[in-house]
């Protein structure tokens, strides 16, 4: 087969994962190649491409290019679909999440509002990709290499490297902002918290905590009671914060 030429312009914050600044890039094929190779070759994970157009037409990640063409990419843009609503490739309404194990914070803020993230610090890469492929959940990495990998359906890129940010950006993605629950899930272990009454937490708590508290919640998963002490004013400033940068975005 002779070489043929694709040329390749990625639109919207998809430059933001290309080695150089110019948002079109040209490649010399010699074989068929599936675009979402071609694409991933440029260094654009496709759980970031929500619409290929082939020559102006849709196609999906499987479609194979064996001749000289021109291919558009597009980012996911969720309240701004107007073009091939029907060919859109990401799924949009997620709501269960694996993280990897860097991300520790952003995690602890997703469980906080209630968001359903799991996360090994130990987990190797193979174990994120299966526990995503397995459990339909989306990947959150800041390791593009692990979100090309085949049996990822959902992911995402991570562009901030601040937990904040990292949180507004989950909850743009994936449209979350409405179903937010604060302090019904465990920040350790990401169980769901149960009202619990306080004669069954006693022996869990300090002396102080028993005098001054009548309220509790309590982990199904890990057993942990929650309060509201004084952390508890800290953890509902990091909400606000969160609330208003979402506001804001
Ligand atoms: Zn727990």
């Amino acid at each position: 087969m002779s070489r043929f030429a694709v040329r390749l312009r990625f639109h919207g914050d998809l430059s933001f994962f290309l080695r150089s600044k110019a948002s079109a890039i040209q490649r010399q094929l010699s074989e068929r190649t599936s675009v979402k190779d071609v694409i991933e070759a440029c260094g654009v994970p496709h759980t970031e491409v929500d619409l290929i157009l082939a020559e102006g037409q849709p196609v999906n990640f499987g479609h194979v290019i064996d001749a000289e063409s021109t291919i558009d990419i597009f980012p996911l843009e969720l309240r701004r679909i107007t073009s091939f609503p029907e060919n859109r490739l990401q799924v949009h309404n997620i709501r269960k999440f694996v993280a990897d194990g860097h991300l520790g914070k952003l995690v602890r803020d997703l469980r906080l509002l209630g968001i359903n993230v799991t996360c090994d610090r130990d987990a190797e890469d193979r174990q994120l990709v299966e526990v995503a492929a397995c459990q339909d959940r989306a990947l959150l990495t800041r390791d593009r290499r692990l979100l090309m990998h085949g049996a990822v359906k959902h992911g995402y890129y991570l562009r901030s490297q601040n937990p904040l940010e990292q949180t507004v950006e989950v909850l743009w993605r994936f449209d979350l902002s409405s179903v937010l629950a604060p302090f019904s899930r465990c920040l350790r272990c990401n169980g769901s918290l149960e009202p619990a009454a306080k004669d069954k937490v006693l022996g869990k708590l300090k002396p102080l905590t028993k005098i001054y508290y009548d309220q509790f919640r309590r982990c199904a998963g890990c057993g942990q009671v929650y309060w509201s002490g004084s952390h508890f004013e800290k953890l509902q400033k990091r909400i606000e914060a969160i609330r208003s940068l979402l506001g804001g975005a």
